[in-house]
């Protein structure tokens, strides 16, 4: 079979909630995928950064090699020899007391949303009913009712109602517009501290450490959603640490499964978690000894290659060679670390440089209409990274 015929199977037989680039993927390794035809690319989207590590990274193979010949699912009716270890590592690397783990990020935020309301009943005093969050316009967490219900894409949303009601929707980046959107009903702040789908929206300096402190003096949870910035994406193994400013809840995913099986969780310290009592929130997979072995080397290569600086670095060399290209069409470059985006004007359709990219073997994706995300694997060399940055100025500067 070829490349057409996978792409007339998707097409025939799938819903079509997705528009992806024509291109098949038959193979992958580290930074680099393949075709069916043997043609080779640059990964530069990372499915959406959860597979920082790089595709198939063989100590997170290995770990899930080893799990599949012991036990693999049993559901938290019962302990296994897996979990808990997975979950003291989900700590020690994080910062946080006690971990809670689910599988996709859309269940990380919805269980950061249950807890920030039942914490708001129990330990702030709000009646049950009258809890609100406050979130920002452009974010995305998710595809779940509660998460879409906290979006304001039209595609995300329309002919989705009703809506779950509780969220306080106020502009991305503005500290006072939050403070202003407090009431004695709010329970938690929720904001992601670079809104990843949006474009790679980086909000302006302090911004995280106003939202940290507000919600610390009006007594407000303060929740980040980590799940496409966290585990050194950005140059730092959380974004929120570049300012110090230290979420009570953590929202965690895509990465955490390693690029190999989808791991989500929330952390935070004991006086938030425990209003989590039995029966009161679970997953049949979550945690599952096949997860929490796969979860546990996933960390342990963020830590032992020092990805975070790895992505400090080449996110350095990335912005400045980029922010050199002539290209009348392009307006700038933003971005932390390894994940980048590049803006194009008003109204420019980036659809067709991504088809001019994987022609020249880079994948990519635009996100809005006229920008493109550049978020490699962090494992990638700085000789891979100085071919697939060749690529993506001549691509560009081919544009009239
Ligand atoms: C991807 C993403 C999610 C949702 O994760 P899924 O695993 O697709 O459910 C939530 N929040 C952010 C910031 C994301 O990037």
């Amino acid at each position: 079979m070829t490349s057409k015929d996978y792409i007339e199977l998707d097409e025939k037989y799938g819903a079509h909630n997705y528009h992806p680039l024509p291109v098949v993927i038959a193979w992958a390794e580290g930074c680099k995928l393949r075709d069916p035809e043997g043609k080779s690319y640059f990964d530069f989207l990372s499915a959406y950064s959860a597979v920082n590590q790089g595709h198939r990274h063989p100590k997170i193979v290995a770990a899930a090699r080893a799990q599949l010949d012991l036990v693999t699912l049993t559901s938290r009716a019962f302990h296994n020899d897996r979990t808990g270890l997975f979950l003291k590592k989900l700590c020690d690397f994080t910062g946080f007391e006690m971990a809670l783990p689910m599988n996709t990020g859309a269940e990380a935020v919805e269980t950061a949303v249950k807890a920030a309301r039942r914490w708001g009943v129990e330990k702030k005093g709000v009646r049950n009913g009258d809890q609100e969050i406050v979130c920002a316009e452009g974010n995305f967490h998710g595809r779940t009712l509660a998460a879409i219900s906290m979006s304001i894409d039209q595609d995300s949303l329309v002919n989705y109602g009703p809506y779950v009601p509780g969220f306080k929707k106020v502009p991305y980046g503005d500290a006072a517009a939050i403070e202003a959107a407090i009431t004695p009903n709010t329970v938690a702040v929720l904001i992601e501290p670079i809104q990843g789908e949006a474009g790679v929206v980086v909000p302006p300096e302090g911004y995280l450490k106003a939202v940290r402190e507000i919600c610390t003096r009006r007594k407000v949870l303060f929740v980040c959603d980590e799940i496409q910035t966290g585990f050194c994406r950005t140059g730092r193994r959380f974004a929120w640490q570049r300012e110090e400013a230290r979420p009570d809840i953590m929202c965690l995913g895509k990465a955490l499964g390693g690029g190999i099986l989808p791991i989500s969780a929330i952390v935070a310290d004991r006086e938030v978690m425990e209003v989590f009592t039995p029966g009161t929130h679970g997953s049949t997979f979550g945690g599952n000894p096949l997860a929490a072995a796969v979860g546990i080397a996933a960390l342990e290569v963020l830590e032992d290659e020092r990805l975070d600086e790895r992505a400090e670095s080449l996110g350095e060399v990335f912005r400045a060679e980029l922010s050199k290209v002539r290209c009348p069409k392009m307006r700038l470059v933003r971005g932390r670390g390894l994940l980048n985006a590049v803006v194009f004007e008003e109204g420019f359709e980036a659809w067709d440089v991504c088809l001019a990219l994987r022609d020249a073997g880079l994948l990519a994706k635009q996100t809005h209409g006229n920008i493109i995300r550049f978020a490699p694997p962090l494992v990638i060399s700085e000789r891979e990274m100085g071919e697939a940055i060749a690529i993506i100025v001549k691509t560009l500067e081919k544009i009239r």
